[in-house]
Parts: C-alpha cells; structure tokens; sequence
C-alpha cells in the first residue's frame, strides 16, 4: 500500500476539501428543511467561508444535498441527477425524511430515505435539523473528503 501522495494528489484533495460546491435536491419533503438549509446558507451563517456553494445544475456539484424523502415520481429523477453529477460526488441526507422516509414512511406514494435509490455519505437527523447540525454535518463531510475517504 502507498503511504504518500504526490504533490499533485495532494493540491487536488486540498482543493476538493475546500471547494465542497452544493446541489440541493427536494424530493418531495414538507419544506421544512429547506427552510433551514436555506438559513444555513444566509449570510448569518455564513457557510462560504467552509467555499461552500450552491449550484444550480448537478454537473457544476460535488455535493448533493437532498431534502425530504423519495417519492415514487422523484425515483428515476434522483437517480438521473446522481449519475449527472461528476466524479467523485458525496450525497448528503437532511432531515429525519431523506434519511428514512420520516413521517412519509409506508405512504403510498413513498419508497423511502435517498439510501433506497443512491448511496448517501452522511446523514443528518432531525425534524427538521437546525442550520448548526447542517453545518456540523457538512464539516464532517469536508473532513472525510479531505482525508481522501
Ligand atoms: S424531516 Fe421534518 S421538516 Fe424535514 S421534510 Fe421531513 S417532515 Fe419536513
């Protein structure tokens, strides 16, 4: 096994750590966390000084940020978007609906939490979670990518 990474490797993990750009995706949730993921990236909070961006097209993202919990509708889109998304993409699940299915678990119309139809990288709980545990999450994702994890 390689132990150390060249200079190039390196500069490209540096960069990727600190340029974590956003795409976020509402499958079908109750709007509640978006109202949060959108505080979070308010200036009170302040997220670009993390280079935290958010991008409205998944080919310009590294990052997606999905909300609320996967309907049958959103399925093939999600799934759409994943694959348009370069290489490497991290995929993060806000809210207690994206990581399971949340209150819409067993609903007709609902397959359940992001999991179910792309892999997720992080999760972060809550009903919905409050813009501190979004950032703490993202940072937590930030100091994966950055170990080369
Ligand atoms: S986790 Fe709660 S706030 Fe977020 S979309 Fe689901 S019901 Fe709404």
């Amino acid at each position: 096994m390689r132990l150390e990474l060249s200079v190039s490797e390196r500069i490209v993990r540096w960069a990727r750590a600190k340029s974590p750009w956003i795409l976020h995706l509402n499958t079908g949730g109750c709007n509640g966390c978006d109202i949060e993921l959108v505080a979070a990236l308010t200036p009170r909070y302040d997220v670009e000084r993390f280079g935290i961006l958010l991008r409205g097209s998944p080919r310009h993202a590294d990052v997606i940020v999905v909300t609320g919990p996967i309907t049958v509708q959103m399925k093939e889109r999600v799934r759409r978007i994943y694959d348009q998304t370069p290489e490497p993409k991290f995929v993060v699940a806000v809210g207690q609906c994206a990581c399971s299915g949340g209150v819409f678990r067993n609903c007709y119309s609902v397959i359940g939490g992001v999991d179910k139809v792309i892999p997720v990288d992080l999760y972060i709980p809550g009903c919905p979670p409050k813009p501190e545990a979004i950032i703490y999450g993202i940072a937590q994702l930030v100091d994966k990518i950055a170990r080369g994890e």
